[in-house]
């Protein structure tokens, strides 16, 4: 898959990472429900294009902040899928990621406003 269909450059700034067939189904397993559960999910507006794992080649992905997050136990498998579902509360702020395939970190950090998250 190119560059170009992974994400989508959104008006008002942002880049849409495109939620790949892939990630949809590592999403349903990381968080244990259907991966139709996020099939009216186009894709979440960050503040940058996608990383490539320095390691292993991965594109940073939804899959990858919802991997961190259960790491470090930080949200319950119901409030993330609520908050793919129906979008999150309130913007993050900028923080890395690491790559939920082998677990190097994404070099520089992500965030993403809450406003544009499924605009
Ligand atoms: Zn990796």
């Amino acid at each position: 898959m190119s560059a170009n269909a992974m994400e989508e450059t959104v008006y008002g700034g942002g880049v849409r990472w495109i939620l790949s067939a892939e990630e949809r189904e590592h999403l349903g397993e990381l968080l244990d429900v259907e991966e139709s559960t996020f099939d009216h999910i186009k894709g979440n507006v960050m503040n940058r294009s996608r990383i490539a794992c320095k390691k292993c080649g991965k594109h940073s992905g939804l899959d990858d902040m919802v991997y961190g997050a259960m790491e470090l136990g930080i949200h319950s498998k119901a409030f993330m899928v609520d908050t793919l579902v129906n979008g999150p509360s309130g913007a993050s702020p900028a923080h890395t990621v690491a790559c939920s395939r082998c677990d190097e970190q994404f070099e520089g950090v992500l965030s993403w406003d809450v406003t544009v998250w499924r605009a």
